[in-house]
């Protein structure tokens, strides 16, 4: 399949349409809801929940062909399937049929899931596109319940010794995770309205939120607090008491910022071994590697045996797992 790999995003079949492009095209595929990857074409091919999130936070008027997993869509010689990506609520994978074989491109993915989406479900490919954030072995994650009973005690401890315990994460993905994670364990949390306002597509989707609120324009007393890292100091969310701050991410030990007082490591990316293990499970005949360790990740795979290689100017951080996400407080950025 005829890939070009430009600034803005992927063109297949020499503009039959694009996959994740930023600028407004008249065919766009669109991978999942992140700002990064979403553009405002005249016609998205997506699933429902990114085309709802879409909607919602772009105001976009443009036609929407929302596909379930698994079913077919074909344009020109193409056939689009799109695959649960793991990454967040409505994340695709998108599987390419074409006469010269299949193409399998990841977007962002995280092989488990989470409480707030379904696993991912590679399928075999001729070439594969795959993201590669956290493609060097030192970033192995945790495993994530280990994760979530760590958010759960930070919160009891914090709200036993009367401070407000206040979560970092951004507003489409981690957001929803932490508020599922703390509600489903009785903590009661009341979430800032980026968050908040996007949880239709989730309760739709069976996801529970028991005893869950949005944060008041006043604050909110004697519960956990989660907002996104740039509202974290304005006043609704600091409240008038004692407040610790809990920053999570996947980049660990990149987080311990002034103004942080805790990090949990939690990703809704592939760390290492997931994506060796996408890589298997899709044993491609190329491979393409996008974002953050692009270059390290297309060499380990030379080393594994695959014919890799990393997309030139596609290295760098993808969305909400940028290690300066969590700023020093009065840095002014
Ligand atoms: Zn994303």
């Amino acid at each position: 399949m005829k890939l070009r790999f430009a600034a803005d995003g992927i063109e297949v079949a020499d503009g039959l349409f694009w996959l994740d492009a930023t600028k407004p095209k008249a065919l766009g595929v669109i991978s999942h809801a992140h700002g990064d990857h979403s553009g405002r074409h005249e016609t998205i091919v997506c699933t429902r929940e990114t085309g709802a999130f879409h909607r919602q936070r772009s105001g976009h008027r443009g036609k929407y062909i929302e596909l379930s997993f698994g079913e077919p869509w074909r344009v020109g010689d193409v056939e689009i399937v799109l695959w649960s990506a793991g990454h967040i609520l409505g994340s695709a994978m998108v599987e390419m049929r074409g006469p010269e074989g299949t193409t399998l491109y990841t977007g962002d993915f995280r092989m488990s899931g989470g409480l707030t989406c379904p696993p991912a479900h590679p399928v075999p490919a001729d070439a594969l596109i795959t993201e590669a954030t956290f493609g060097v072995p030192q970033h192995r994650h945790p495993p994530a319940d280990e994760s979530r009973a760590e958010l759960v005690q930070f919160a009891r401890d914090c709200l036993d010794g009367g401070r407000t315990p206040i979560f970092m994460a951004y507003a489409l993905g981690k957001g929803q995770e932490v508020l599922a994670a703390l509600t489903q364990a009785g903590i009661p949390v009341a979430a800032h309205g980026s968050i908040w306002n996007l949880l239709r597509p989730y309760r739709d989707a069976g996801v529970r939120f028991p005893g869950g609120r949005r944060l008041s324009r006043n604050g909110s007393r004697q519960c956990a607090v989660i907002a996104p890292p740039r509202w974290a100091d304005s006043a609704p969310v600091r409240g008038t008491g004692e407040v610790s701050v809990c920053a999570i991410t996947g980049w660990g030990n990149m987080a311990q910022r002034p103004g942080i007082d805790k990090t949990i490591v939690l990703s809704d990316h592939a760390d290492y071994d997931q994506l060796v293990q996408l890589v298997t499970a899709v044993a491609p005949k190329h491979v393409y590697t996008l974002h953050g360790y692009a270059k390290e990740f297309a060499e380990d795979l030379r080393q594994r045996g695959f014919n890799a290689e990393a997309v030139p100017g596609h290295s760098g951080p993808a969305d909400g797992e940028i290690p300066g996400m969590f700023k020093p407080r009065g840095s002014g950025r």
